[in-house]
C-alpha cells in the first residue's frame, strides 16, 4: 500500500516565480530521465522480482523516486505560483500577461493549458510515455539500464543546477542530484552481487565470436585501443574476412513448400520488369526547364531541357 506524508522529502524554498525555469525543471517532471520514468521503472520491476533483497531495494527506491516526483514538481508549482494567480484573476491587462506567461520555452503552454500546475510533460512539451521505460525483466540487464538511467538523472540535475541562481532551487536540485549518485550506488552493487552477471541470460555466447572486434568503418580516424585491439581482441581488418563470417556463401535462403513456390514464381513473373523497353513515362511527356535529360516525346531519343 502507499500512503502519503503531507512533509516533502527535501525542503523547496523557491525566492521568486519564473515561469521560464518552471518548463526548464519539467523535464525532471515528466521527461525520459525524470522522476516519474525513474519511479515506474522500478515499481513495476519491483512487483515481479524472485530476488528478496533486489525486491526490497526496487521497492524502496520506486518510493523515493515518487518523493523526488513531488519535490521537483513543488518547485515546478512554486515556480509557476506568481503567473497562475495573475492569469486566473486577469490581475494584469492583456499585454503584461502575455508577457508574465511567455518568458521563454513552453512557459505559455504551462500557464495558458494546464494552469501553472505541473504537467507530466518534459521540457518542451511532449507528454510522458510509458515507452521511456525499457525493463526487460531481467535482473542483470535492468540493473544496468538502472545504472545508465540514474547516471542520465544525475546529468540532467546537474544542467538544471547551472541554468538558475535560485539558491533554494540549486539546494533542492543538488539533493536529488546526489540522490540519483546513490541509487547508482545500489543499483551496482546489486548488480554484481549476482555472479556471473555477464552475459546476460543463460545461453553462452559462441566463441567462436565473442572475441572478435570487426573493423567495418575504415579509412582515416581508425583508432586502436583496449575496446577493439589487445590480448583479448582478435581485430578483422580484412574486408573479405567480414563477410559470410560463418564461412558460408553469404546468401539469404529458405525452404519453400510447392505451393509456396509456385505462388512466388507467379508473382516474380507477373512484376518482372523489361529491361529492353525505354518507355515514355509522364515524366517525359511534361518535362520543362530544369528537368534534366529525359527522352523526347515521340520516343525519338534523348532530349535536352
Ligand atoms: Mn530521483
Ligand atoms: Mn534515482
Amino acid at each position: 500500500m502507499f500512503m502519503h506524508n503531507k512533509r516533502l522529502m527535501y525542503t523547496v524554498r523557491v525566492s521568486e516565480t519564473n515561469p521560464a525555469l518552471a518548463t526548464l525543471m519539467l523535464e525532471q517532471f515528466g521527461g525520459p530521465q525524470g522522476e516519474l520514468a525513474a519511479a515506474m521503472r522500478y515499481f513495476t520491476q519491483a512487483l515481479a522480482e524472485e530476488d528478496p533483497g533486489r525486491r526490497d531495494m526496487l521497492f524502496d527506491i520506486a518510493t523515493e523516486e515518487l518523493s523526488h516526483l513531488e519535490v521537483i514538481g513543488s518547485i515546478v508549482a512554486m515556480l509557476n505560483r506568481g503567473v497562475k494567480g495573475q492569469m486566473a484573476e486577469a490581475a494584469m491587462n492583456e499585454a503584461e500577461l502575455y508577457l508574465a506567461a511567455n518568458q521563454g520555452g513552453e512557459s505559455h503552454t504551462t500557464s495558458i493549458l494546464f494552469g501553472g500546475a505541473p504537467a507530466l510533460v518534459n521540457s518542451a512539451g511532449v507528454p510522458w510515455t510509458a515507452a521511456y521505460i525499457d525493463s526487460i525483466g531481467d535482473p542483470t540487464c535492468d540493473l544496468r539500464s538502472n545504472i545508465a538511467a540514474e547516471s542520465r538523472a544525475k546529468i540532467v540535475y546537474e544542467r538544471l543546477i547551472n541554468v538558475t541562481d535560485d539558491p533554494g532551487v540549486k539546494e533542492a536540485l543538488g539533493f536529488l542530484m546526489t540522490r540519483e549518485v546513490a541509487h547508482q550506488k545500489s543499483f551496482e552493487k546489486a548488480l554484481y552481487s549476482i555472479t556471473p552477471n555477464f552475459p546476460s541470460g543463460k545461453l553462452p555466447g559462441r566463441p567462436d565470436f565473442a572475441d572478435k572486434y570487426y573493423n567495418l568503418s575504415q579509412g582515416p580516424g581508425d583508432q586502436q585501443g583496449p575496446w577493439n585491439s589487445g590480448e583479448q581482441w582478435e581485430r578483422v581488418d580484412e574486408p573479405e574476412d567480414q563477410m559470410a563470417v560463418d564461412g558460408g556463401d553469404g546468401e539469404a535462403t529458405v525452404q519453400l513448400s510447392a505451393a509456396e513456390e509456385a505462388a512466388l514464381l507467379a508473382m516474380k513473373s507477373r512484376l518482372a520488369s523489361t529491361v529492353t523497353d525505354d518507355p515514355i513515362t509522364g515524366a517525359d511527356l511534361g518535362a520543362g526547364p530544369g528537368a534534366g535529360t529525359t527522352t523526347a516525346p515521340d520516343g525519338s531519343g534523348a532530349r535536352r531541357n
